[in-house]
């Protein structure tokens, strides 16, 4: 009897998945099985949340499986320990799998690889994270890309694979194999569920993701070119948490969109990319993950101020665009793109508190959170990474940021409610209300809503002669 096991890991999802159907079609016993491992729930990053909705993903995933005929089988510990020792349960002579691109996924696979081939186990790594292979891209040069638009006109014009359905019907499980159990929460893995996020911003799973795709092509999409940026608006897909799990595959949302067409989609397949860009960069520059990927940046002197930090974190610095920002991510698990970019150039321009502060902080709460992505972007708006432009172009004033891409204060409002009161006209400064205004708004300043932890100009004056001095070294 020819049997496999498919090794999930986060590609939680049975549409569009190479492995799945390659094992569907090979083998006649299939043991599909998640290893929840402490390294990842216990490491550099945990995350109460992120963990939740991976759990949440991997019952969903359960439920797929076994309306094909299987189920998903579950075991705790160091993944090249017990995909051996299952194989050697299952009788299997194969493992299957979808790559993975950050440091310690190549660590780890690079394990199994290994304690397979000693216990004489075929591994079978395949592509299915990204639409493309972003092993591949490389410049005229022979180099790979470190700028995003040569990557991008390069990535348009690679090969892609064919969209593959799910398979209607799985192979059964091996009778004697034990299933093991899939924790009902994180407290039965010892994570505090003090660190939950209350309105988590979309329920897990590959069938949730597939009915907000569906929304997201129907309506959203058209618009996006235009409303990308608009905080106050559901303006972008919230679809980040499936990709991170890969309940959804981008391969199959470029296809759908380009189905669509038009503007939007166009600009939406665009955001898609950059997703693959920054894969591809930790994937060539692993060591991005600690240190930052321009040289001169690697000694730029950060500040240590545990205040200032906690008052970011809180979403108390006197900056209304910041601090919605930051409050929605601790009540969602999710910050819109735009709020990103000003919290973090805040963080690291204003504050002058090291990205990597930022970066440890989102990946605690984001449930989209994940290393090449968070890295890459907090790199990128800390002006210490890949796609450089000069440092003063990354500088965001937060008052500018939102009346710009909050004109009409609806997402300062919500999440800030005491500035709920408080006129268009002064939301984005409210240390300038008198005090007559402060009374007619309902909001003191430096009461129910703190001055400014520092002074934007000043500060930005700072950050330019920090970072000109790196340059100049
Ligand atoms: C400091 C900082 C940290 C970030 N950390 C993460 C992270 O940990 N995980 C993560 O998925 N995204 C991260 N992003 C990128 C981006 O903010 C989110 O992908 C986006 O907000 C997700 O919302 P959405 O699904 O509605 O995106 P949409 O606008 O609908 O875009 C569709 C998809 O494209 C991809 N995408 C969009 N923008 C980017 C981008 N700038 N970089 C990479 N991929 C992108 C995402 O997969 C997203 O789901 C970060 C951005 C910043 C500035």
């Amino acid at each position: 009897m020819k049997t496999a096991l498919l090794w999930f890991r986060r590609d939680l999802r049975v549409h569009d998945h190479p492995a799945l159907r390659a094992a569907a079609a090979e083998f006649e016993r299939l043991v599909a099985v998640f290893v929840l491992d402490d390294a990842l729930l216990h490491g550099r990053f945990p995350s109460a949340s992120r963990t939740r909705f991976l759990l949440g993903c991997l019952h969903a995933l359960d439920h797929e499986l076994r309306e094909r005929g299987s189920a998903l089988v579950v075991r705790h510990g160091t993944p090249e320990r017990e995909l051996v020792a299952l194989a050697g349960e299952a009788g299997a002579r194969t493992v299957l799998w979808t790559s993975d691109v950050g440091p310690y996924a190549r660590a780890r696979d690079g394990r199994v690889v290994e304690a397979l081939r000693e216990a004489g186990v075929e591994a079978r790594p395949s592509g299915g994270n990204y639409v493309v292979d972003i092993s591949k891209p490389r410049t005229k040069g022979g180099k790979p890309y470190s700028v995003f638009s040569p990557f991008w006109r390069s990535w348009l014009e690679m090969e892609r694979r064919d969209v593959l359905r799910a398979p209607r019907t799985l192979p059964p499980l091996p009778s004697k194999v034990h299933r093991g159990r899939l924790p009902g929460g994180v407290g039965e893995l010892g994570i505090d569920e003090g660190g939950l996020v209350g309105e988590p911003l979309v329920e897990p799973g590959e069938a949730a993701a597939r009915r907000a795709v569906a929304r997201w092509l129907d309506g959203g999409v058209e618009h996006y070119a235009d409303r990308q940026d608009a905080m106050g608006r559901r303006g972008t897909s919230c679809l980040s948490p499936y990709l991170r799990w890969g309940c959804l595959s981008p391969r199959e949302l470029e296809e759908r969109a380009r189905g669509r067409g038009g503007e939007g989609a166009g600009a939406w397949v665009r955001q898609l990319c950059w997703r693959e860009f920054y894969a591809h960069v930790l994937l060539m520059w692993p060591s991005n993950a600690r240190q930052e990927f321009q040289e001169r940046y690697r000694d730029l002197e950060w500040d240590s101020d545990p205040e200032l930090l906690a008052a970011w974190q809180r979403g108390e610095t006197g900056y209304p665009i910041v601090d919605a920002g930051m409050r929605q991510l601790a009540a969602t698990g999710w910050m819109h793109n735009r709020a990103r970019l000003a919290v973090g150039s805040f963080l690291t321009k204003d504050l002058h508190l090291d990205w990597r502060e930022g970066e440890a902080w989102f990946e605690r709460l984001l449930l989209d959170g994940e290393p090449a992505q968070n890295n890459g972007n907090w790199q990128w708006i800390a002006s210490v990474g890949t796609d450089p432009a000069p440092f003063f172009r990354r500088m965001y004033n937060p008052t500018l940021q939102g009346q710009r891409f909050d004109p009409t204060g609806e997402y300062v409002r919500r999440w800030v409610p005491e500035l709920r009161g408080v006129s268009d006209e002064h939301l984005f400064e409210p240390w300038k209300l008198s005090e007559a205004q402060q009374r007619e708004a309902g909001v003191r300043i430096g009461g129910d809503y703190p001055e400014p932890v520092v002074d934007h100009k000043a500060e930005r004056e700072r950050a330019m002669e920090r970072y000109r001095r790196a340059s100049d070294r």
